[in-house]
Parts: structure tokens; C-alpha cells; sequence
């Protein structure tokens, strides 16, 4: 009898790849195990287990494995069954998946030259553009051989830009064929098994009274013992006895002392303080818990809808407190990883340290160990916190999942593949696991409140803020009219002007919005119109004013603001729009006694200049924080009374069908900063059209309208939520090639689809990184089989490969999101 088992690979292939197998290897090889195969002429991978079989493939003969990695899976059946699903809905390679899904240090491949460097941050700001298609390369694959990138580079020599990115960190070069995790292991010693009686010991130290440094140790031992009763970490006990490592081996060479390695975790905890127990709910969060257990009975999805302020996360913890308390555990989802850090300590707080963490900044061995921690089902992960990548850790018997702040639309991802949305996987995962699921927000997506609308999800809602603070006040304010009439002061009307005076008069800290970066997105000659454009992108240079530089906010380009016009040669540049840079200047002038903080991704790009930030406005060593949105998410200030909008324009001029709904999201989630204690707040937004649907109903807290118009427009229009669509982008350096093979596409498409298909469409940045882009979105009306139509997508996209005229356009899909 032949033995076969077929692998998923962490490679965009269509199918498992079958390799064959002795008879004692199918008896050891489980489904979730890893082992290393051959694949094409020369490479290695690690390969997951996918299942054991007896049938040989037809049209290749297969190879014989490697070696086997695991002696026990380290994925489960729950997991394999939510890639299925992602690879599915989303329309990528089940590889794919296993890639994005496992933390790196368990996909190392041989012969293997160049990896990321995971334990830096890269801001790809600051890469030159080969840097960055090597980086880019890298988040593909974690391993590549020189030979390869001289392909993606198109040049023969690639070391200077090999050097220039292990300069700045960002690469590393390994030779050895397997590294697998290796845990952190700490020396402990313990007195030798014949010092343990009191006669011995006696006999021991009047020996040693000739070697005082030696005797010390022996004394400081026991001191440490009388506290811990065990071995004794090498590092403590030669910080307590003042000594050496010398000294200590002396003394285990002579068996004074036995030694031992004791696996340590390297995700440490601070819990020596005592749990607190968890608040008492109020009558209305009482009420919202409620409702939320009765849906859970059902096992319904459950949205808890509930004002800024309002408790919700009180209502979490009771939640996740009941369901570990029957052994479950429990994952907390977040879409930034910057909140982490607040709601870690927060949880910690009630359960110490069943809390765990885990993020793509977390560096490769921490991510490990959760990852071993939740598999083994241990009680320091019975509660894991984390941003989008989490939902794939293995978890055995999930509980609860929470999404806060559901509305985020950073939980999509969108590159590289998985393409996938977190609160909507995790629904899926919660359904696998006959898990309860809760979406929180303060402003639901248009999505989820219609599945409440439509009866599939249950509902929640808190009203009041809690300790009944009032919800703030919203003025709208007409710049139009004050520029016509010459009132505006730079960026600012004589309203907001007014409005911050007062507070900071009686010492109150005011939040001013504005989302961009940077001093001014145009620079513009007023002699001939001459814009100053990226070379590399679509797009004109941001000017920013403290680096006197002009720079490109989708690639690394950047150069210094010249004199005059570029074009015509006359000195009348002048600057359009503005950013936060700008506000901060201006500010600057009005205000000259007080302090202004800026917080934007140029003020925050260090390791803690997020949190320095927040520390100086929460100790309020700042008087007004400028910010982009950064500024909006979840922060709580107390001394707040005031927020300004500098223009609320912009945003609700987004080409995006949900534009509009993003607007009420973000322009409620910064109003919510203001007045969260005792005194109500107020909140000031500048817009050229004051009177815009959207505006009004987020001055009145009317979301019922809100949601109202927008799912009249998306059933109008064909977009979600009873609809869906397929974004289908297309990439090359070409800009004929990428027309005619956009149109092909396009063209095929329509035959199947008809009007349902728009495009090939330009983006408003139509090429970044000389990459040309052109989009296609095909929308599928609600009674149109969905799985049935993205096959036959994929089906042109398997004659569209085949045209050799085409090769090299990349063909990435989105789905649901645009
Ligand atoms: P949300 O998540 O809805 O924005 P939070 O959970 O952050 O609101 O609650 C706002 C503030 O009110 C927090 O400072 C929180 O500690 C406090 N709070 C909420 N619920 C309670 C409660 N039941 N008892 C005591 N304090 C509470
Ligand atoms: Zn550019």
C-alpha cells in the first residue's frame, strides 16, 4: 500500500500539493502538522498537513517529504475550516491564508538568504522605491534568495540596496536551513543533593570560611530560598550576593550547587497587585447586559449599540467574567493596535494575568508563545487582546468574542492577501466554535445595524452616558459666509476662535481636528498653474514646513521646496488646502502663550511618541492638541471641553459609497472626546456646507436617520449591504498594457454580468510607486448566487493568465470593501 498526504503550502497555488509518504510517517503525520518539502527545481518550504491518503496524484509523480517538523499539530480542525472559509469568500489561495495566519517564526524555508526583520517598524515613508519592492516582496514571502531579487529589481546587482535596507534594519541574512522557536530558558540553581542535611551545611560553611565571595553566595541563597522555597535564578542570585558567575560555577563544579534551565515565557506580566473585582453595572447597562445574555441563549450575534462614554467596556469585562468562569476562553478584538495598551490595563486589572496580548508589533518568539499558550489552552491566555491577526490564534474552545469599535475599517486588511475582515471572520469563527459573538459601537456600521433591522443580529443599546454626563453640544458653522465677509483668521471663524479663548481662559483643554497631514497637500505656481507632482506616483507633493520639504505620502519620494516655479521659473509658489502642520502654525500665532501639541503620523513615529503625546495633553502640559484621526479613536480625556473641526469638507468628498457613513462615524467618535465629565461639552465643526444631510445628523445624534438615507442609497446604487461587490484592481508598470488588459477583463465581465460591472475606473491616485492601477467593481444583487459568481470571476481570471500578452498585471480582489 502507497501512502500520500496532501500539504497546504504558504504559496498562492489553486490546489493541496500531494507528496508521498512511508507507511510509519502516515502513522505519525496528524492533520495541523508542519513538514518541510521539496517544491519546483530547488526549494524548501514548510508545509501544513493537510490529510493522509492512498491515492498518487495523476499528472505528477510525487516526492518524497523532508522531514516532519511537529510531533503534535499546531493548528486544529477549527482553524483549517475559517481558512477555508477566508480563502473562499475572499478569493485567495487557501496558502495564503497559512501565510497571513501564522506568526512567521513557523514558515522558515531553506536555502534562504533575506528575512524581514521583524522586530523593527518599518514606516515605508522612508524607503526608496527598491527598497521598497524588496520589503514589499518580503511580506509575500518570508524568505528570499538573492537570485530573486535581482528578478523583482530587474538588475544584476542588488547589494547596495541589500546593504541599504540591513543598514536601516529592516532585512537580516541567514544561512542555516532550520531555525525552529526557541524558547527563552533560564539557569536556576538549588543546594547539592549532599548538602542537604544540617550537619552537611554546617560542615560546608565552616569550610568556606576561607572563601568568604563563596560563602556569600551560599548565605544569600538561603535568604532567597526562605522566600521563594525553590531554585533560585542565577541572574538574582548573583545581584544578591554581589558576585560572579565565576564564583557560582566554582561552587557547581564542586557540587555545592546543582544547576538547572527552567523554560521561561517571554510575554511578561506585572501581576503582583490583586485582581479587583468587577464594577457594579447601572440600571442601563444593566438593562444592555440583559439583552445581551437573552440573544446569547439563542447564540445570536449581538450588537450593543451605546453612546460614547457610555460603559461599554464595563459591560465587556462582565461578560468575559462569566464566560471564563466556565473554562471558555475569550477573544477581544481591536482595530488599531494603539488601544491595546490602554485595555490591557484596564483587563489586567480585573484578571491579571489570564490576559493576553497579541499584535503584528509583538516580535516573532512573543507571538510564538501566545500562539503555544492559547493552543495548550493555558490559563495565562484564557483572555487574549489584540488587533486583526489574532483571530487566528488556536483557539480550542472559545466562548466570547467581542469587536470593539465594529464600525473600524481598519479591520479590513488590505494587503497582502488575505484580503479579509476581521468583525466579519469573526463571526464566522464564533459560529465554528458555537461561540458567542458581540459587536460594540458608539456608531454600528451600516452593516451590522442592518442585520439587526433584518432580525439576524440582536441588539443592545445604552443611551446615556455613563454617571449621566451630558452628551455634548454641536454647532455647525458656516466658512463660506465668514470668508465671504473676511472674518476668518487663517483656518480658524470667529466662532471657534471665541469658543477656544473661553476655554482656555478657565483652563480647559480643547481637541482641533483635521485630517491630513503635513502643511499643505498642493504647492502651486499662481504665474502659470504649475502643481509640484510625485515622479513616481499620480499625486501632487505634500509641502511640510518644519523639514522644508516636499514629500509624496504614498511612496518614499521627497525633495526639498524649491525658490521658484519648476515649470515657468517665476517665484510665485503658493500653497492650497492645508494640514495640520498649518493649524499647528497658526495656533501658534494666535496663541502664543500657550502649549500646542500636534499629533499626527509625523509627531508619532518613534517607538513611544504616541504615548509621550498623550501622557503631556493627559497631565495637561498642553493646552490644544491638533490632530489627524488619529486623535479620534476611543482616547478618554478628562479636561476636554472642547472640539473644533477645521473642515468636515473634505471627508464627506471621498470617493467611497461610504463615504458618508464614514463621516458620521468619525466626526460623532471626536465629538465624543469632548466634556466627559461632570460638564457638558461642546463641539464646533467648520464646513463650507453647513446645511449637508450628514452634518445635521451628527449635530442632532440622529443615526436613526443616518442609516435611514444610506440604505436607501445602497439599495438604489446595488452596494452592501444586501448587495455585495467584488473590487478586482489590476497593477503594472505599463500604462497600455494595463488599458487593454483592464479592458479585456472588463469586457469579459460584462458578458456575464452586464451592467453590474463598472469600470476598468482610474483611482484618484491612478499610479504609486509606477505601478499603473485601474479598478473594476462587479456588484452582485442579492439574489445572485455569490459563490457561483465569484467562480466565474475566477474563471476569467484563469483565460486572462493564459494570454502571455498579460503576463505580469497583477490581479488582486477585494471583496465587500472598495
Ligand atoms: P465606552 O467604552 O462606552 O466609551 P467606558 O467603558 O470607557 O465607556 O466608560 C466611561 C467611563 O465610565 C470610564 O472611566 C469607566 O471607568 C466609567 N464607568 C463605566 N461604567 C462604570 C461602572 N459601572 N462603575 C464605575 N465606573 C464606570
Ligand atoms: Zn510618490
Amino acid at each position: 500500500m502507497q501512502y500520500f498526504v496532501n500539504v497546504i503550502l504558504p504559496i498562492p497555488l489553486e490546489k493541496l500539493f500531494t507528496y508521498s509518504i512511508s507507511e510509519q510517517e502516515a502513522q505519525f503525520l496528524k492533520q495541523g502538522m508542519r513538514i518541510a518539502v521539496p517544491f519546483g527545481k530547488t526549494k524548501i518550504y514548510t508545509a501544513l498537513v493537510y490529510e493522509i491518503h492512498n491515492t498518487p496524484p495523476t499528472v505528477y509523480e510525487a516526492k518524497e517529504i523532508h522531514q516532519i517538523i511537529d510531533e503534535e499539530p499546531i493548528v486544529n480542525a477549527v482553524q483549517l475550516q475559517l481558512w477555508l472559509w477566508i480563502a473562499e469568500y475572499y478569493m485567495c489561495t487557501i496558502g495564503e491564508v497559512f501565510r497571513g495566519a501564522v506568526p512567521g517564526a513557523f514558515l522558515l524555508e531553506s536555502e534562504t538568504l533575506i528575512l524581514k526583520n521583524e522586530d523593527t517598524t518599518v514606516d515605508d515613508v522612508n524607503l526608496k522605491d527598491d527598497e521598497f519592492l524588496v520589503f514589499e516582496a518580503l511580506q509575500h514571502q518570508s524568505i528570499l534568495r538573492v537570485q530573486e531579487i535581482s528578478a523583482i529589481l530587474d538588475k544584476k546587482n542588488t547589494l547596495p540596496v541589500l546593504n541599504r535596507l540591513l543598514k536601516k534594519n529592516i532585512i537580516s541574512l541567514k544561512e542555516e536551513v532550520y531555525e525552529r522557536y526557541k524558547p527563552k530558558m533560564e539557569r536556576y540553581v538549588q543546594l547539592g543533593k549532599a548538602y542537604q542535611s544540617e550537619e552537611e551545611l554546617k560542615n560546608l560553611l565552616d569550610t568556606l570560611n576561607r572563601a568568604p565571595k563563596q560563602r556569600k553566595v551560599i548565605l544569600s541563597l538561603f535568604q532567597l530560598q526562605a522566600v521563594t522555597k525553590e531554585s533560585v535564578k542565577v541572574s538574582v542570585l548573583i545581584k544578591e550576593s554581589e558576585s560572579s558567575s565565576a564564583v557560582i560555577k566554582t561552587l557547581i563544579d564542586k557540587n555545592v550547587l546543582e544547576e538547572k534551565h527552567v523554560r521561561t515565557d517571554r510575554v511578561i506580566y506585572n501581576c503582583d497587585k490583586e485582581n479587583i473585582a468587577v464594577k457594579p453595572l447601572n440600571t442601563y447597562q444593566e438593562e444592555a447586559f440583559k439583552a445581551i445574555k437573552e440573544n446569547f441563549k439563542e447564540n445570536k450575534t449581538t450588537l450593543l449599540h451605546g453612546v460614547t462614554s457610555s460603559g461599554k467596556t464595563e459591560v465587556y469585562v462582565k461578560l468575559i467574567a462569566d464566560v471564563i468562569k466556565t473554562g471558555k476562553q475569550a477573544l477581544y478584538l481591536l482595530p488599531e493596535i494603539a488601544l491595546t495598551t490602554q485595555l490591557i490595563v484596564r483587563l489586567q486589572d480585573y484578571f491579571g494575568e489570564q490576559v493576553a496580548v497579541y499584535h503584528s508589533k509583538y516580535s516573532i518568539q512573543e507571538r510564538v508563545e501566545v500562539w503555544n499558550n492559547v493552543l495548550s489552552n493555558k490559563l495565562k491566555a484564557q483572555i487574549v487582546i489584540g488587533a486583526r491577526s489574532s483571530l487566528f490564534l488556536p483557539f480550542s474552545n472559545l466562548g466570547l468574542i467581542i469587536v470593539d469599535e465594529e464600525h473600524e475599517s481598519s479591520f479590513k486588511q488590505y494587503d497582502p492577501a488575505p484580503r479579509y475582515h476581521a468583525r466579519d471572520a469573526a463571526i464566522v469563527l464564533a459560529n465554528l466554535h458555537k461561540s458567542n459573538i458581540l459587536l460594540g459601537s458608539a456608531t454600528p456600521s451600516v452593516e451590522s445595524f442592518y442585520n439587526v433591522k433584518i432580525g439576524k443580529y440582536g441588539y443592545a443599546s445604552i443611551k446615556r452616558r455613563y454617571g449621566n454626563v451630558l452628551m455634548p453640544t454641536i454647532e455647525l458653522v458656516d466658512i463660506k459666509e465668514q470668508h465671504r465677509k473676511k472674518r476668518m483668521q487663517g483656518h480658524f471663524s470667529e466662532r471657534l476662535l471665541e469658543e477656544i479663548r473661553e476655554a482656555l481662559s478657565i483652563g480647559e483643554q480643547v481637541i482641533l481636528f483635521q485630517n491630513r497631514r503635513g502643511y499643505a497637500p498642493i504647492v502651486e505656481c499662481t504665474t502659470c498653474g504649475h502643481v509640484t507632482q510625485c515622479p513616481n506616483c499620480d499625486v501632487s507633493l505634500t509641502y511640510h514646513e518644519h523639514r522644508k520639504k516636499l514629500r509624496c505620502h504614498y511612496c518614499s519620494y521627497q525633495m526639498a521646496i524649491q525658490q521658484s516655479c519648476l515649470a515657468c521659473g517665476n517665484a510665485t509658489l503658493d500653497t492650497k488646502g492645508f494640514g495640520t502642520e498649518q493649524i499647528e502654525k497658526e495656533l501658534n500665532e494666535l496663541f502664543p502663550d500657550n502649549n500646542i501639541g500636534r499629533m499626527d503620523l509625523d509627531t508619532t513615529r518613534g517607538k513611544y511618541g504616541y504615548e509621550k503625546l498623550i501622557n503631556a495633553f493627559e497631565k495637561q502640559e498642553l493646552d490644544i492638541l491638533v490632530g489627524t484621526q488619529m486623535l479620534t479613536k476611543g482616547l478618554d480625556f478628562r479636561n476636554v471641553s472642547l472640539v473644533g473641526v477645521m473642515n468636515a469638507d473634505t471627508l464627506l468628498n471621498f470617493p467611497d459609497f461610504r463615504a458618508h457613513e464614514k463621516t458620521f462615524q468619525l466626526l460623532t467618535q471626536v465629538a465624543g472626546r469632548a466634556g466627559r465629565t461632570n460638564k457638558r461639552g461642546k463641539v464646533l465643526i467648520q464646513s463650507f456646507n453647513p446645511y449637508h444631510q450628514i452634518l445635521k445628523q451628527v449635530s442632532t445624534g440622529d443615526f436613526a436617520t443616518m442609516f435611514k438615507e444610506q440604505i436607501y442609497d445602497r439599495e438604489q446604487y446595488k452596494y452592501p449591504p444586501a448587495n455585495r461587490i467584488v473590487k478586482i484592481t489590476f497593477k503594472h508598470k505599463d500604462y497600455n498594457k494595463i488599458n487593454e488588459a483592464s479592458f479585456w477583463f472588463a469586457k469579459s465581465l460584462k458578458n456575464v454580468f452586464g451592467e453590474n460591472v463598472l469600470g476598468p475606473e482610474q483611482p484618484p491616485v491612478a499610479r504609486v510607486r509606477n505601478q499603473y492601477i485601474r479598478n473594476i467593481i462587479v456588484k452582485i444583487p442579492k439574489q445572485q448566487h455569490l459563490l457561483k459568481t465569484k467562480n466565474s470571476i475566477k474563471r476569467i481570471e484563469k483565460s486572462f493568465n493564459t494570454i502571455s500578452h498579460y503576463k505580469g498585471v497583477r490581479v488582486i480582489y477585494n471583496v465587500d470593501y472598495i
